[in-house]
């Protein structure tokens, strides 16, 4: 007979993890509380117009490959993807914006162009980043992070002062521009954490970024969601959305026995969880969770965000399909994510506009806006809030690029810290999980499998390998091989 196993939550890792099951021939059933899957990169359309909720940037295509490979398909089997050119814009003031080419050797010249000699550091700096991508992404992530010793190989012995040294060190040694010293900070940004917290060997997100460029799923990232549910159905995956699970059941020898769902008790005998870590864990009798609160609220997690998606009816001018605008401070603003928890006083930002390339997501002479400002986890979340921030980005968005906006906003939608705990029971609202600094990376980062009950098994972004679209397809491989293995 069919082993059986149940899933909790439907996001990237989720998805993975049920391909991988249901390939070594479980019966697969992913269980999500939503009315939609992939968890937070659910779409929303609204009047002709599309958006991703969450993801926006597919970076690492690789890994991607890797995934569909594993089941003998390519991502073109499930969508098109478009090398993105200029990757991205980032403005640092008025009449003050750098593209980044998807041509290394442009790059190289925009880099000399802005400070002499920097062409030269940032080769050498490509070469470390590229073999630590090699190491990392082709090895270690894949590691299950259940002991020290699984990070000690030969590669990682002759590097392992970059563990100790940060990326902010690393950067600012030979590159003086604070222009480019933020666009090479900036990568790391997708790990959680402050380039000054985060360990050098990290650079591999820079060869990600340059190296290997930006893509762009047409339709949307959600396509790949779409792909990867069609793989999972057609592996014989069951799915079942607005299937909340309340509680996970065990019995006196710490089994896992059922889930209440929506108040019905399902049997069960062996579950997954790619919801949010914490939250899982309150879903057993206190006993049973192997983390405490003290623990969770010493972590360093991502930051939460508040986003908005907004319908304008015209065409957007002077920015790109992703535009950062790093025109204020960027310590000042990581202080108050990170340090001194507040509302930003002059906020960084980020704005996508899928559709100036991709003319899926708006009707003709419209334009699709995401915007972003990363928050401290567990900040006060008011409507007034909300709108008070809109309007200090799209003041800024229109002095910088010269533009009115405002008067365009067809609809908006908002979506900030009490959404991201609500809709994804996500611990203090924060949007990726949990940072990958130094002290919670690898085997330092919560268990794939739980010390406390038989048969429960955790996957997604607060597990190994850590924050981010590729990590999550990671977790799901690592997570469903360790099951396997358990058998
Ligand atoms: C705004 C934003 C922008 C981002 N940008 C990027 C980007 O550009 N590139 C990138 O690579 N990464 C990005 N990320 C990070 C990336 O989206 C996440 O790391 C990844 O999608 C997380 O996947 P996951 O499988 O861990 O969990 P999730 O996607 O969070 O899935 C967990 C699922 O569990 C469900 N669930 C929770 N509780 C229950 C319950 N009790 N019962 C049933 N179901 C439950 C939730 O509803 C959810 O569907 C971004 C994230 C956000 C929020």
């Amino acid at each position: 007979m069919k082993k059986e196993i149940h899933i909790i939550g439907s996001g990237f890792s989720a998805l993975a993890a049920s391909c991988y099951l249901a390939k070594e021939g479980y019966n697969v059933t992913v269980l999500e509380k939503n009315d939609t899957l992939g968890g937070r990169a659910r779409q929303y359309k609204k009047d002709g117009f599309t958006f991703d909720l969450g993801p926006s940037w597919y970076w690492m295509p690789d890994v991607f490959e890797r995934f569909f490979a594993d089941f003998g398909k390519k991502p073109s089997d499930y969508y098109t993807l478009d090398k993105l050119s200029p990757g991205y814009e980032v403005y640092f003031g008025e009449n003050s914006s750098l593209k980044i080419s998807d041509n290394l050797e442009d790059i190289y010249s925009m880099f000399e162009a802005e400070e002499k000699g920097s062409a030269k550091h940032l080769k050498t700096f490509l070469d470390s980043a590229k073999s630590n991508y090699e190491t990392a992404i082709l090895d270690l992530v894949y590691k299950p992070g259940i002991s020290p010793l699984e990070l000690v190989t030969t590669t990682t012995i002759a590097r392992v002062t970059q563990f100790f040294s940060t990326i902010r060190k690393q950067v600012r040694k030979n590159i003086k521009s604070s222009k480019l010293i933020k666009i090479l900070e900036f990568p790391v940004l997708f790990l959680g954490a402050k380039p000054s917290n985060t360990p050098a060997f990290y650079n591999f997100m820079n060869y990600a970024d340059f190296g290997l460029g930006t893509w762009h799923p047409r339709g949307g990232m959600y396509k790949v969601i779409e792909g990867m549910v069609t793989l999972a159905t057609s592996l014989g995956v069951h799915f079942q959305v607005d299937a909340d699970v309340e509680k996970i059941i065990t019995d006196k020898d710490k089994n896992v026995s059922g889930l209440l769902v929506n108040g019905q008790k399902i049997d069960t005998n062996l579950v997954l969880s790619g919801a949010d870590y914490h939250h899982t864990e309150t879903l057993l009798d206190e006993n049973l969770r192997q983390y405490s609160e003290k623990y969770w609220s010493k972590k360093t997690f991502a930051p939460s965000s508040l986003l908005f998606y907004v319908g304008f009816d015209k065409k957007i001018k002077n920015a790109s399909h992703h535009t950062l605008f790093f025109d204020t401070d960027f310590d000042l603003h990581a202080e108050e994510i990170y340090d001194n928890p507040k509302w930003p006083t002059d906020p960084l930002f980020y704005a996508n506009f899928t559709s100036m390339t991709d003319n899926t997501s708006a009707p003709e002479g419209k334009e699709a806006g995401f915007f972003l400002i990363p928050l401290a986890p567990g900040i006060e979340d008011t409507s007034a809030l909300r709108e008070e921030y809109f309007d200090k980005i799209i003041d800024r968005f229109e002095k910088l690029t010269k533009q009115e906006i405002k008067k365009s906003v067809i609809f908006k939608r908002s979506f900030c810290v009490e959404d991201f705990k609500k809709e994804y029971n996500s611990y203090k609202g924060n949007a990726y999980g949990m940072a990958n600094i130094l002290l919670q990376t690898a085997f330092l980062r919560p268990n794939i499998k739980s010390s406390k009950v038989n048969n429960l098994y955790f996957t997604g972004q607060l597990t190994v390998p850590g924050p981010g679209v590729p990590p999550a397809l990671i977790s799901g491989k690592i997570a469903s091989e360790l099951i396997k293995k358990n058998k």
